[in-house]
Protein backbone atom coordinates (compact mmCIF):
# COMPACT_ATOMS: atom_id res chain seq x y z
CA UNK A 1 0.00 0.00 0.00
CA UNK A 2 1.39 3.64 -0.68
CA UNK A 3 0.83 6.22 1.18
CA UNK A 4 2.47 9.37 3.32
CA UNK A 5 4.04 8.78 6.40
CA UNK A 6 3.80 10.98 9.08
CA UNK A 7 5.76 10.75 12.75
CA UNK A 8 3.48 9.47 15.21
CA UNK A 9 5.38 9.78 18.91
CA UNK A 10 3.67 8.45 22.20
CA UNK A 11 5.77 8.77 24.75
CA UNK A 12 8.77 7.87 24.08
CA UNK A 13 8.85 6.18 20.97
CA UNK A 14 7.27 6.43 17.78
CA UNK A 15 4.68 4.51 16.26
CA UNK A 16 5.06 4.43 12.62
CA UNK A 17 8.43 4.18 10.16
CA UNK A 18 9.70 5.78 7.19
CA UNK A 19 11.10 3.18 4.53
CA UNK A 20 12.78 5.78 2.78
CA UNK A 21 14.59 7.05 5.98
CA UNK A 22 15.52 4.11 7.24
CA UNK A 23 17.03 3.01 4.44
CA UNK A 24 19.01 5.97 4.35
CA UNK A 25 20.16 5.80 8.20
CA UNK A 26 21.75 2.54 6.79
CA UNK A 27 23.36 3.57 3.82
CA UNK A 28 25.02 6.65 5.88
CA UNK A 29 25.92 4.18 8.15
CA UNK A 30 27.29 1.65 5.35
CA UNK A 31 28.97 5.07 3.78
CA UNK A 32 30.85 6.16 6.97
CA UNK A 33 32.32 2.49 6.94
CA UNK A 34 33.31 1.99 3.93
CA UNK A 35 35.04 5.57 4.35
CA UNK A 36 37.30 4.28 6.41
CA UNK A 37 40.58 1.52 6.38
CA UNK A 38 38.93 -2.08 6.34
CA UNK A 39 39.32 -4.41 9.02
CA UNK A 40 42.26 -6.33 7.70
CA UNK A 41 42.07 -9.40 10.51
CA UNK A 42 38.18 -8.88 10.98
CA UNK A 43 35.73 -11.98 11.57
CA UNK A 44 34.39 -13.33 8.61
CA UNK A 45 31.11 -15.15 9.84
CA UNK A 46 28.95 -13.20 12.22
CA UNK A 47 25.45 -13.81 14.11
CA UNK A 48 24.26 -10.62 15.77
CA UNK A 49 21.52 -10.84 17.97
CA UNK A 50 19.06 -7.60 18.17
CA UNK A 51 20.71 -6.25 14.60
CA UNK A 52 17.61 -4.21 13.30
CA UNK A 53 18.26 -0.94 15.43
CA UNK A 54 20.64 1.01 17.27
CA UNK A 55 24.23 -1.00 18.43
CA UNK A 56 23.45 -4.48 17.01
CA UNK A 57 22.57 -3.08 13.43
CA UNK A 58 25.86 -1.07 13.54
CA UNK A 59 28.03 -3.68 14.20
CA UNK A 60 26.50 -5.77 11.89
CA UNK A 61 27.38 -3.36 9.14
CA UNK A 62 30.94 -2.78 10.41
CA UNK A 63 30.86 -6.78 10.25
CA UNK A 64 29.52 -6.90 6.85
CA UNK A 65 31.17 -3.57 5.15
CA UNK A 66 34.15 -3.22 7.16
CA UNK A 67 35.41 -6.70 7.49
CA UNK A 68 33.55 -8.35 4.42
CA UNK A 69 32.48 -10.89 7.10
CA UNK A 70 29.01 -12.99 6.20
CA UNK A 71 26.41 -12.05 8.54
CA UNK A 72 23.18 -13.49 10.05
CA UNK A 73 21.03 -10.89 11.93
CA UNK A 74 18.50 -11.70 14.95
CA UNK A 75 15.76 -8.87 15.88
CA UNK A 76 12.00 -9.17 16.67
CA UNK A 77 10.37 -7.04 14.59
CA UNK A 78 6.89 -6.27 13.03
CA UNK A 79 5.93 -6.34 9.50
CA UNK A 80 4.01 -3.81 7.77
CA UNK A 81 0.01 -4.47 7.71
CA UNK A 82 -2.99 -2.29 5.83
CA UNK A 83 -3.09 -0.56 8.99
CA UNK A 84 0.63 -0.21 10.19
CA UNK A 85 3.89 0.73 8.71
CA UNK A 86 6.66 -1.60 9.77
CA UNK A 87 8.91 -0.92 12.35
CA UNK A 88 11.71 0.97 11.92
CA UNK A 89 14.02 -1.96 12.61
CA UNK A 90 12.13 -4.24 9.67
CA UNK A 91 12.95 -1.39 7.44
CA UNK A 92 16.50 -1.25 8.54
CA UNK A 93 16.89 -4.68 7.93
CA UNK A 94 15.83 -4.65 4.54
CA UNK A 95 17.82 -1.94 3.59
CA UNK A 96 21.27 -3.54 5.07
CA UNK A 97 20.12 -7.20 3.39
CA UNK A 98 19.77 -5.48 -0.11
CA UNK A 99 22.75 -3.00 0.12
CA UNK A 100 25.32 -6.46 1.41
CA UNK A 101 23.79 -8.45 -1.56
CA UNK A 102 24.45 -5.88 -3.68
CA UNK A 103 27.64 -5.96 -2.41
CA UNK A 104 28.70 -9.51 -3.16
CA UNK A 105 27.81 -10.34 0.62
CA UNK A 106 26.17 -13.13 2.52
CA UNK A 107 23.24 -11.82 4.47
CA UNK A 108 20.63 -13.38 6.08
CA UNK A 109 18.04 -12.39 8.89
CA UNK A 110 15.68 -14.47 10.96
CA UNK A 111 12.61 -12.15 12.83
CA UNK A 112 11.12 -13.59 16.06
CA UNK A 113 11.93 -14.12 19.97
CA UNK A 114 15.70 -14.79 20.63
CA UNK A 115 14.54 -15.75 23.83
CA UNK A 116 12.70 -18.71 22.95
CA UNK A 117 14.37 -22.03 22.06
CA UNK A 118 12.76 -22.07 18.49
CA UNK A 119 14.27 -19.06 17.03
CA UNK A 120 17.58 -20.69 19.20
CA UNK A 121 17.09 -23.81 16.48
CA UNK A 122 16.21 -22.00 13.47
CA UNK A 123 19.41 -19.80 13.72
CA UNK A 124 21.47 -23.31 14.44
CA UNK A 125 20.10 -25.30 11.45
CA UNK A 126 20.72 -21.67 9.39
CA UNK A 127 24.38 -21.85 10.26
CA UNK A 128 24.87 -25.52 9.96
CA UNK A 129 22.83 -25.24 6.49
CA UNK A 130 24.92 -22.32 4.74
CA UNK A 131 28.13 -21.94 6.46
CA UNK A 132 28.57 -25.86 8.29
CA UNK A 133 29.52 -24.07 11.40
CA UNK A 134 32.78 -21.59 11.77
CA UNK A 135 31.11 -18.50 13.68
CA UNK A 136 33.94 -15.94 14.65
CA UNK A 137 32.14 -13.63 15.96
CA UNK A 138 28.48 -13.43 18.07
CA UNK A 139 27.31 -10.39 19.29
CA UNK A 140 24.23 -10.41 21.49
CA UNK A 141 23.03 -6.72 21.68
CA UNK A 142 19.45 -7.49 23.00
CA UNK A 143 17.04 -4.90 24.17
CA UNK A 144 14.18 -5.57 25.66
CA UNK A 145 11.02 -4.84 28.08
CA UNK A 146 10.07 -8.03 27.97
CA UNK A 147 11.45 -12.02 28.27
CA UNK A 148 9.36 -15.71 28.36
CA UNK A 149 11.70 -17.91 29.78
CA UNK A 150 12.01 -21.01 27.58
CA UNK A 151 11.98 -23.70 30.28
CA UNK A 152 9.53 -22.39 32.84
CA UNK A 153 7.49 -20.20 30.62
CA UNK A 154 7.24 -17.57 33.09
CA UNK A 155 7.11 -13.88 31.70
CA UNK A 156 9.19 -11.38 33.01
CA UNK A 157 9.43 -7.31 32.49
CA UNK A 158 11.70 -5.38 33.29
CA UNK A 159 11.27 -2.20 35.12
CA UNK A 160 13.61 0.89 34.97
CA UNK A 161 13.60 2.22 38.48
CA UNK A 162 16.03 2.61 41.58
CA UNK A 163 16.65 0.25 44.20
CA UNK A 164 16.24 1.20 48.04
CA UNK A 165 15.25 4.63 48.15
CA UNK A 166 12.94 6.94 45.65
CA UNK A 167 15.26 8.86 42.97
CA UNK A 168 13.80 12.30 41.90
CA UNK A 169 16.18 14.29 39.65
CA UNK A 170 15.18 16.76 36.19
CA UNK A 171 14.33 14.73 32.69
CA UNK A 172 12.80 16.45 29.02
CA UNK A 173 9.94 15.43 27.13
CA UNK A 174 11.86 14.12 24.29
CA UNK A 175 9.47 16.02 22.03
CA UNK A 176 8.50 19.22 23.86
CA UNK A 177 11.81 19.54 24.91
CA UNK A 178 10.45 20.74 28.74
CA UNK A 179 12.28 19.81 31.53
CA UNK A 180 10.18 18.22 34.18
CA UNK A 181 11.18 16.40 37.25
CA UNK A 182 10.41 13.23 38.09
CA UNK A 183 10.40 11.47 41.21
CA UNK A 184 10.53 7.60 40.93
CA UNK A 185 9.59 5.08 43.71
CA UNK A 186 12.18 2.48 44.03
CA UNK A 187 11.59 -1.26 42.98
CA UNK A 188 10.01 -3.95 44.83
CA UNK A 189 12.36 -7.12 45.19
CA UNK A 190 10.60 -8.90 42.33
CA UNK A 191 10.95 -6.35 39.87
CA UNK A 192 14.88 -6.33 40.16
CA UNK A 193 14.38 -10.17 39.65
CA UNK A 194 12.64 -9.27 36.71
CA UNK A 195 14.76 -7.02 35.48
CA UNK A 196 17.61 -9.16 35.77
CA UNK A 197 15.84 -11.82 34.32
CA UNK A 198 15.04 -9.90 31.11
CA UNK A 199 18.32 -7.96 30.88
CA UNK A 200 20.58 -10.04 32.27
CA UNK A 201 22.78 -13.00 30.60
CA UNK A 202 21.22 -15.60 31.18
CA UNK A 203 20.00 -15.96 27.44
CA UNK A 204 23.41 -14.77 26.79
CA UNK A 205 24.81 -18.27 28.04
CA UNK A 206 21.93 -20.18 26.51
CA UNK A 207 22.98 -18.99 23.34
CA UNK A 208 26.71 -19.96 23.60
CA UNK A 209 25.96 -23.19 25.03
CA UNK A 210 23.62 -24.13 22.22
CA UNK A 211 26.35 -23.35 19.90
CA UNK A 212 29.06 -25.02 21.68
CA UNK A 213 26.78 -28.21 21.88
CA UNK A 214 25.90 -28.13 17.89
CA UNK A 215 30.24 -27.35 17.69
CA UNK A 216 29.26 -24.31 15.50
CA UNK A 217 32.10 -21.64 17.00
CA UNK A 218 35.61 -21.60 15.10
CA UNK A 219 38.42 -22.14 16.78
CA UNK A 220 39.36 -18.63 18.60
CA UNK A 221 36.09 -17.21 18.48
CA UNK A 222 34.49 -14.50 20.38
CA UNK A 223 31.08 -13.28 21.97
CA UNK A 224 30.39 -9.63 22.73
CA UNK A 225 27.99 -8.17 24.73
CA UNK A 226 27.18 -4.53 25.73
CA UNK A 227 26.45 -2.60 29.17
CA UNK A 228 26.57 1.13 29.90
CA UNK A 229 28.24 2.49 33.21
CA UNK A 230 27.83 6.13 32.50
CA UNK A 231 28.51 9.11 35.11
CA UNK A 232 27.09 9.22 39.12
CA UNK A 233 24.69 11.81 37.86
CA UNK A 234 22.84 8.58 36.56
CA UNK A 235 23.60 6.19 38.82
CA UNK A 236 20.66 5.89 40.78
CA UNK A 237 18.25 5.01 38.03
CA UNK A 238 21.42 3.22 35.98
CA UNK A 239 24.71 1.55 37.49
CA UNK A 240 22.66 1.29 41.03
CA UNK A 241 19.20 0.83 39.74
CA UNK A 242 17.41 -2.42 38.39
CA UNK A 243 18.95 -2.36 34.84
CA UNK A 244 22.46 -1.72 36.77
CA UNK A 245 21.95 -5.29 38.38
CA UNK A 246 20.69 -6.95 35.04
CA UNK A 247 24.48 -5.56 33.61
CA UNK A 248 26.09 -7.06 36.90
CA UNK A 249 24.42 -10.34 36.06
CA UNK A 250 25.55 -10.21 32.40
CA UNK A 251 29.28 -9.09 32.90
CA UNK A 252 28.70 -12.30 35.46
CA UNK A 253 27.98 -14.32 32.56
CA UNK A 254 31.16 -13.02 30.00
CA UNK A 255 33.20 -14.86 32.76
CA UNK A 256 30.88 -17.98 32.85
CA UNK A 257 31.39 -18.36 29.03
CA UNK A 258 35.26 -17.42 28.98
CA UNK A 259 35.65 -20.67 31.03
CA UNK A 260 32.68 -22.31 28.73
CA UNK A 261 34.97 -21.16 25.58
CA UNK A 262 38.71 -21.97 26.71
CA UNK A 263 38.67 -25.72 25.54
CA UNK A 264 38.21 -23.83 22.04
CA UNK A 265 40.71 -20.63 22.95
CA UNK A 266 37.49 -18.61 22.35
CA UNK A 267 36.58 -15.73 24.52
CA UNK A 268 33.71 -13.57 26.02
CA UNK A 269 33.94 -9.78 26.13
CA UNK A 270 31.62 -7.15 27.69
CA UNK A 271 32.17 -3.72 25.90
CA UNK A 272 30.76 -0.50 27.68
CA UNK A 273 29.46 1.62 25.25
CA UNK A 274 28.23 5.58 24.72
CA UNK A 275 25.42 6.66 26.42
CA UNK A 276 23.27 7.19 22.75
CA UNK A 277 19.83 8.11 21.48
CA UNK A 278 18.24 4.64 20.78
CA UNK A 279 15.03 2.94 21.08
CA UNK A 280 15.99 1.98 24.55
CA UNK A 281 17.78 4.72 25.67
CA UNK A 282 14.94 7.26 25.37
CA UNK A 283 12.82 4.64 28.13
CA UNK A 284 15.09 5.17 30.71
CA UNK A 285 14.24 8.61 32.90
CA UNK A 286 16.57 11.35 33.42
CA UNK A 287 19.01 9.81 30.55
CA UNK A 288 17.42 11.68 27.27
CA UNK A 289 18.41 15.30 29.55
CA UNK A 290 22.11 13.59 30.33
CA UNK A 291 22.34 12.49 26.74
CA UNK A 292 21.50 15.84 25.51
CA UNK A 293 24.04 17.66 27.71
CA UNK A 294 26.82 15.13 27.09
CA UNK A 295 26.18 15.88 23.12
CA UNK A 296 26.21 19.22 23.41
CA UNK A 297 30.09 18.57 25.13
CA UNK A 298 30.72 16.19 23.40
CA UNK A 299 30.50 18.13 19.91
CA UNK A 300 31.67 21.18 20.86
CA UNK A 301 35.03 18.83 21.80
CA UNK A 302 34.53 17.17 18.61
CA UNK A 303 34.54 13.96 20.34
CA UNK A 304 31.16 13.11 19.76
CA UNK A 305 30.06 9.45 17.89
CA UNK A 306 26.94 7.71 17.11
CA UNK A 307 26.40 4.21 17.35
CA UNK A 308 28.69 3.35 13.54
CA UNK A 309 31.51 5.40 14.83
CA UNK A 310 31.24 3.14 18.46
CA UNK A 311 30.99 0.10 16.66
CA UNK A 312 33.90 0.94 13.88
CA UNK A 313 36.35 1.48 16.59
CA UNK A 314 35.07 -1.46 19.08
CA UNK A 315 36.33 -3.81 16.32
CA UNK A 316 39.22 -1.30 14.50
CA UNK A 317 41.09 -0.43 17.94
CA UNK A 318 39.74 -3.05 20.25
CA UNK A 319 38.57 -6.27 19.21
CA UNK A 320 40.72 -6.94 15.66
CA UNK A 321 43.79 -4.49 15.82
CA UNK A 322 46.89 -5.54 14.18
CA UNK A 323 48.88 -6.81 17.50
CA UNK A 324 45.89 -9.28 18.11
CA UNK A 325 45.60 -7.78 21.62
CA UNK A 326 42.26 -6.79 22.74
CA UNK A 327 42.55 -3.70 25.47
CA UNK A 328 40.74 -3.90 28.40
CA UNK A 329 40.54 -1.95 31.49
CA UNK A 330 41.28 -3.36 35.84
CA UNK A 331 37.81 -5.19 35.41
CA UNK A 332 38.45 -7.13 31.88
CA UNK A 333 35.85 -4.67 30.19
CA UNK A 334 36.21 -3.27 26.94
CA UNK A 335 35.91 0.41 27.37
CA UNK A 336 34.38 2.62 24.20
CA UNK A 337 33.19 4.71 26.54
CA UNK A 338 36.26 6.41 27.27
CA UNK A 339 35.95 9.75 25.77
CA UNK A 340 32.49 10.26 27.11
CA UNK A 341 33.66 9.83 30.64
CA UNK A 342 36.95 11.86 30.32
CA UNK A 343 37.22 14.23 33.25
CA UNK A 344 37.37 17.41 30.93
CA UNK A 345 33.80 16.10 29.46
CA UNK A 346 32.32 15.07 32.94
CA UNK A 347 32.82 18.13 34.28
CA UNK A 348 31.50 20.13 31.92
CA UNK A 349 28.21 17.76 31.94
CA UNK A 350 27.63 18.23 35.60
CA UNK A 351 28.41 22.09 35.84
CA UNK A 352 25.61 22.17 32.66
CA UNK A 353 23.22 19.85 34.86
CA UNK A 354 23.23 21.97 37.74
CA UNK A 355 22.25 24.97 35.89
CA UNK A 356 19.88 23.33 33.28
CA UNK A 357 16.02 24.80 33.51
CA UNK A 358 13.39 25.36 31.75
CA UNK A 359 14.20 29.09 30.28
CA UNK A 360 17.76 27.86 29.24
CA UNK A 361 17.43 24.55 28.53
CA UNK A 362 17.40 25.34 24.16
CA UNK A 363 21.04 26.83 25.04
CA UNK A 364 22.89 24.80 27.17
CA UNK A 365 21.89 21.52 26.13
CA UNK A 366 21.78 20.11 22.48
CA UNK A 367 18.18 18.66 22.85
CA UNK A 368 17.72 19.95 19.26
CA UNK A 369 20.25 17.13 18.21
CA UNK A 370 18.76 14.81 20.74
CA UNK A 371 15.20 15.24 19.31
CA UNK A 372 16.39 15.12 15.69
CA UNK A 373 18.89 11.65 16.35
CA UNK A 374 15.00 10.64 17.93
CA UNK A 375 12.92 11.17 14.43
CA UNK A 376 16.31 9.69 12.65
CA UNK A 377 15.70 6.62 14.42
CA UNK A 378 12.44 5.92 12.82
CA UNK A 379 13.57 7.50 9.75
CA UNK A 380 12.20 11.15 9.76
CA UNK A 381 13.80 14.77 9.24
CA UNK A 382 16.41 12.97 7.07
CA UNK A 383 18.03 15.35 5.01
CA UNK A 384 17.66 14.04 0.85
CA UNK A 385 14.70 12.15 1.96
CA UNK A 386 11.32 13.55 0.31
CA UNK A 387 8.75 13.34 2.96
CA UNK A 388 6.12 14.37 0.33
CA UNK A 389 6.02 11.69 -1.24
CA UNK A 390 3.82 8.68 -0.71
CA UNK A 391 6.23 5.12 0.28
CA UNK A 392 4.96 1.67 -0.10
CA UNK A 393 4.82 0.23 3.21
CA UNK A 394 5.22 -3.21 2.59
CA UNK A 395 9.27 -3.56 2.25
CA UNK A 396 10.45 -7.20 1.88
CA UNK A 397 13.33 -8.51 3.86
CA UNK A 398 14.93 -9.98 1.11
CA UNK A 399 16.04 -13.43 3.16
CA UNK A 400 12.52 -13.87 4.95
CA UNK A 401 10.83 -13.81 1.35
CA UNK A 402 12.72 -17.01 -0.22
CA UNK A 403 12.33 -20.44 1.12
CA UNK A 404 15.57 -21.21 3.48
P1 LIG B 1 17.88 -0.97 20.49
O1 LIG B 1 16.53 -0.83 21.14
O2 LIG B 1 18.28 0.04 19.48
O3 LIG B 1 18.01 -2.43 19.78
C1 LIG B 1 17.50 -3.59 20.37
C2 LIG B 1 17.56 -4.75 19.38
O4 LIG B 1 17.09 -5.91 20.08
C3 LIG B 1 16.67 -4.62 18.14
O5 LIG B 1 17.34 -5.19 17.04
C4 LIG B 1 15.44 -5.46 18.48
O6 LIG B 1 14.74 -6.00 17.36
C5 LIG B 1 16.12 -6.58 19.25
N1 LIG B 1 15.21 -7.30 20.15
C6 LIG B 1 14.52 -6.84 21.21
N2 LIG B 1 13.82 -7.84 21.78
C7 LIG B 1 14.09 -8.97 21.05
C8 LIG B 1 13.69 -10.32 21.15
N3 LIG B 1 12.89 -10.76 22.10
N4 LIG B 1 14.15 -11.18 20.20
C9 LIG B 1 14.97 -10.77 19.20
N5 LIG B 1 15.40 -9.49 19.08
C10 LIG B 1 14.96 -8.62 20.00
O7 LIG B 1 18.91 -1.08 21.69
P2 LIG B 1 20.39 -0.51 21.90
O8 LIG B 1 20.31 0.78 22.62
O9 LIG B 1 21.19 -0.64 20.67
O10 LIG B 1 20.92 -1.55 22.98
C11 LIG B 1 21.65 -2.72 22.65
C12 LIG B 1 22.58 -3.06 23.80
O11 LIG B 1 23.50 -1.98 23.97
C13 LIG B 1 21.84 -3.24 25.13
O12 LIG B 1 22.47 -4.25 25.86
C14 LIG B 1 22.07 -1.90 25.80
O13 LIG B 1 21.99 -1.96 27.22
C15 LIG B 1 23.49 -1.59 25.35
N6 LIG B 1 23.90 -0.17 25.46
C16 LIG B 1 23.10 0.83 25.00
C17 LIG B 1 23.51 2.16 25.19
C18 LIG B 1 22.66 3.32 24.71
O14 LIG B 1 22.91 4.45 25.14
N7 LIG B 1 21.71 3.10 23.85
C19 LIG B 1 24.75 2.44 25.81
C20 LIG B 1 25.55 1.38 26.21
C21 LIG B 1 25.12 0.07 26.05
Amino acid sequence: MNRLIEPKVRGCICTTAHPAGCAQNVHEQIKYVTNHAPIASGPKKVLVIGASTGYGLASRIVAAFGARAQTIGIFFERAANDKRTASAGWYHAAAFEQAAHQAGLYAKSINGDAFSDAIKQEAIALIKQDWGGAVDLVIYSLASPRRTHPRTGISFTSALKPIGAPYSNKTIDIISGHLLNVCIEPAIPKEVVDTVAVMGGEDWIMWIEAFLKESLLAKAAQTIAYTYLGPKLTDPIYSKGTIGEAKKDLVAASKILQQRLFPINGSAFISVNKALVTQASAAIPVVPLYISLLYKIMKAKKLHEGCIEQMYRLYADRLYRQDGKVPVDAQGLIRIDDWEIREDVQQAVSELWSKVDDKNVATLTDFVGYRHEFYKLFGFKIEGVDYTQTQMVEVPIPSLNVPK
